[in-house]
């Protein structure tokens, strides 16, 4: 059905050569980025600055499949000799946006509040994240390789659970927060004061079996707390932490993130991550 010349989908709104960017589709089965783009797009707004809207995955949003050959969300920074369609885009996209302050939208399987993922190396990603309307801020560092936030300058949004309504609204905003914190749009952005953390490991998951999962996302699991069970195994903390992204059916393999808080504020957040100092300051 899909030939092999795929390509990323660029539009630029604004007058000039754009060094901000938003990025819808990454994954094909979760259009609430796509749909956040195409509100814009409809809209045509008066941008103070010009801003590129990318569809990073378009064959495999046609497809409704997360990806056609490969996650593009672990095969950062990709490969423009690849086989695989995803490892391609994926140079394609960090080619494209190598000197633009980026959002990446996204839905989940798991929290329904927008949550932003930034890397730990990456100050003007953690102070976009900061700005933005979510309740909390993760470094994935340590849990995730290949993620496009390893590629300077990226944000990435969980805008809400996939396929529903208030993903897309929730995506549609996100959008217009960002393009007024960058001042590409006059208004200021919302007030937003988010809490930060790192995911420090993945917690795997039996791939057969029904899990049950009995923790929520974002508050803390004791040591010795069971925090998932199936009808044969318990999963037990061996030490305490916060279950970041977990769902039941999210992921094949893992139920998602182990956690740790790390302050109130991005400051503290960037002290406990080493982050380098932003430029000009
Ligand atoms: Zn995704």
């Amino acid at each position: 059905m899909f030939g092999d010349d795929v390509h990323i989908d660029t539009t630029v709104l604004g007058d000039g050569d754009p060094d901000l960017a938003v990025v819808g589709g990454v994954h094909g089965d979760e259009p609430s980025g796509p749909r956040a783009i195409q509100h814009v797009l409809d809209r045509d707004p008066e941008l103070q600055r010009p801003v590129k809207f990318v569809l990073a995955n378009p064959a495999a949003a046609v497809a409704h499949r997360r990806y056609l050959d490969a996650d593009m969300n672990r095969v950062f920074p990709g490969d423009p000799g690849s086989e695989d369609r995803e490892r391609r885009l994926a140079a394609e996209l960090k080619a494209e946006l190598a000197d633009c302050l980026t959002l990446s939208i996204h839905s989940t399987h798991s929290s329904v509040e927008p949550l932003a993922f930034v890397s730990g190396s990456n100050p003007d990603a953690q102070a976009v994240a900061s700005q933005l309307p979510v309740s909390n801020v993760v470094n994935h560092d340590p849990a995730v390789d290949g993620a496009f936030t390893s590629c300077e300058g990226v944000v990435t949004v969980e805008a809400g659970r996939q396929l529903t309504e208030n993903a897309t609204t929730n995506a549609t905003k996100m959008v217009r927060a960002f393009l007024r914190l960058t001042d590409a749009l006059p208004e200021e952005p919302p007030e937003s004061d988010p809490d930060f953390y790192t995911a420090e490991s993945v917690a795997e998951k039996p791939e057969e079996e029904d899990a049950q999962l009995l923790a929520q996302n974002f508050e803390r699991v004791e040591a010795g707390e069971t925090y998932a069970e199936t009808t044969d195994e318990e999963f037990v903390a061996d030490e305490s932490f916060y279950p970041i992204l977990m769902s039941e059916t999210g992921y094949d393999d893992i139920f998602g993130y182990r956690g740790a808080f790390v302050g109130e504020a991005v400051e503290e957040a960037r002290a406990a991550w080493g982050t380098p100092p932003q430029d000009g300051e």
